[in-house]
C-alpha cells in the first residue's frame, strides 16, 4: 500500500510517500518533499499546492498512485482519542476545534479538503497530536480555575507531540521486551518544541505541555512553565503590549533564544563550549527543568522502568543527555558514557548496567507513525482491502 503522509502548515505542505506491507511498522520512503510559499503569487492556496503535488507525484512515483493519505492534525480536543477516517463530518469537527489551535487546525482542514478535491475517492486518515494524551486522568488534565473557563472555552490540559510519545513508547517497550500494558516510562521529546510525558502501563498519564504547547520545558523559542502573573504584569506595565504580541514573545522570542541568543541547540552548545556564560546558563536552565519533570514523573507513574530520549536534541546531543542524567543520581540513574557518546540512528541503551532505571535513545519518526496508523485504519475500514 502507498500512503501519502501530509503535514500542512499555513504556508507550507510537507509530504512523504511510504510503501507499506500489511502489518508493517511504517514501510520505506519512496519520495518526500515540501511545497513552500503557499499564499503567495507562486502557489495561491492549498488547493493549488495539492495540484502541484499531484503532478510531482506522477513523476516521482513513475505513474503509481497512492492508496491513502494520512494527515497530521495538531488538535483533536476532547473529541478525538485515536486516528480516524476523515469524513465531511470529521473535517467539520476539526474545524470546530480551530479556537483551540488557531495557528494549526485551519491548515489541516485546508489540506484535508484540498486532498478531497484532488483525489475524491482517496481514503484519508487524521492523526492527532493530542490523541495519545486523552488517557490522562481528570486530576491531571484539570487546571484549578473557575469551572466556566473549562465549560465555556475548553481550557484544560491537552498535551501535544502525542504521535511521537506513543511511537517511542512502543519502540522502547519492544526493545526492552516488556509488554506495553506493563511498561511505565518517561519520554523526553526534545526538539525545537519539547515535551516530556509520563507513561503509565503503556498510556499517557501526564505530560508537560498543557492547553497549548507553550507549557513545560524550556524550548528553542518558548518559555515553558511560567507564573501566569508574568502575563498580566507585562500587559499592565507595557503600554504598547497587546495579547497577540505577548503571545509571540512567549512563543517565538523566549526559551534558549531569549537566554542564549539562539534557538538552535547546536549553536548554544558550541557557544557554551567557547565559554559563553549565557549559553551555559541556558543549558543549565533547560537541563534542570527537564530533570525536575523526570523526577516528578518517576513518582507519578509509581516508578518508571525507563527514561527515553528522542527528537533532534534527545537523539543527537549526548552532552545534554549527560547534563540531565547527572542531575538524576537520586533516582539511581547512571549513564554509560561510552554508550552515550556515539551518534547513531539506531535505538540504543545508554545507561550503565547498575543504573536503577534504563536510559534509552529512541529515534522518533512521526511520518512513519502516521503512515502506519493510516494503513491500519484503511485496511481495517475496508474489509478485504
Ligand atoms: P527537531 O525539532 O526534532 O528537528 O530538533 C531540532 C533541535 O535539535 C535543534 O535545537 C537542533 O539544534 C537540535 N540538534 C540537531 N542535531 C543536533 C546535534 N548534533 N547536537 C545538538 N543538537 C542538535
Amino acid at each position: 500500500m502507498l500512503v501519502l503522509v501530509v503535514n500542512c502548515g499555513s504556508s507550507s505542505l510537507k509530504y512523504q510517500v511510504r510503501e507499506l506491507e500489511a502489518d508493517a511498522d511504517g514501510g520505506t520512503v519512496l519520495t518526500s518533499g515540501v511545497i513552500e510559499n503557499i499564499g503567495s503569487s507562486q502557489v495561491e492556496d492549498h488547493t493549488q499546492a495539492l495540484e502541484l503535488l499531484a503532478r510531482r507525484l506522477e513523476d516521482e512515483l513513475d505513474g503509481r498512485t497512492v492508496d491513502a493519505a494520512g494527515h497530521r492534525v495538531v488538535h483533536g480536543g476532547e473529541r478525538f482519542s485515536a486516528p480516524v477516517l476523515a469524513t465531511n463530518e470529521i473535517i467539520r469537527d476539526i474545524e470546530r476545534l480551530v479556537p483551540l489551535a488557531p495557528l494549526h487546525n485551519p491548515a489541516a482542514v485546508l489540506g484535508l479538503r484540498a486532498v478531497q478535491r484532488t483525489w475524491p475517492q482517496l481514503p484519508q486518515v487524521c492523526v492527532f497530536d493530542t490523541a495519545f494524551h486523552r488517557t490522562m486522568p481528570e486530576h491531571v488534565w484539570r487546571y484549578a480555575v473557575p469551572e466556566g473557563f473549562y465549560e465555556r472555552w475548553g481550557i484544560r490540559r491537552y498535551g501535544f507531540h502525542g504521535t511521537s510519545h506513543d511511537w517511542v513508547t512502543e519502540q522502547a517497550a519492544q526493545f526492552l521486551g516488556v509488554p506495553r500494558e506493563r511498561f511505565s516510562c518517561v519520554v523526553a521529546h526534545l526538539g525545537n518544541g519539547a515535551s516530556v510525558t509520563a507513561v503509565k502501563d503503556g498510556a499517557s498519564y501526564d505530560t508537560s505541555m498543557g492547553y497549548t504547547p507553550l507549557a513545560g520545558l524550556v524550548m528553542g523559542t518558548r518559555t515553558g512553565d511560567l507564573d501566569p502573573s508574568v502575563v498580566t504584569a507585562v500587559l499592565r506595565r507595557d503600554g504598547q503590549m497587546t495579547p497577540e504580541r505577548l503571545d509571540d514573545v512567549l512563543n517565538k522570542e523566549s526559551g534558549l533564544r531569549a537566554i542564549a541568543g539562539s534557538h538552535d541547540m547546536r549553536a548554544v552548545r558550541e557557544a557554551a563550549e567557547r565559554g559563553d556564560e549565557r549559553a551555559g546558563l541556558a543549558l543549565e536552565m533547560a537541563a534542570y527543568r527537564l530533570a525536575k519533570y523526570v523526577g516528578g514523573y518517576h513518582v507519578a507513574v509509581d516508578g518508571a522502568q525507563a527514561l527515553v530520549f528522542t527528537a533532534g536534541i534527545g537523539e543527537n546531543d549526548a552532552a545534554f543527555r549527560k547534563q540531565v542524567c547527572d542531575r538524576l543520581g537520586a533516582l539511581g540513574i547512571r549513564l554509560d558514557d561510552d554508550a552515550n557518546a556515539p551518534r547513531s540512528r539506531e535505538i540504543r541503551r545508554i545507561s550503565a548496567p547498575d543504573s536503577a532505571i534504563e536510559v534509552l535513545v529512541v529515534p522518533t519518526d512521526e511520518e512513519q507513525a502516521i503512515a502506519a496508523a493510516t494503513a491500519a485504519l484503511v485496511a481495517g475500514g475496508r474489509p478485504g482491502a
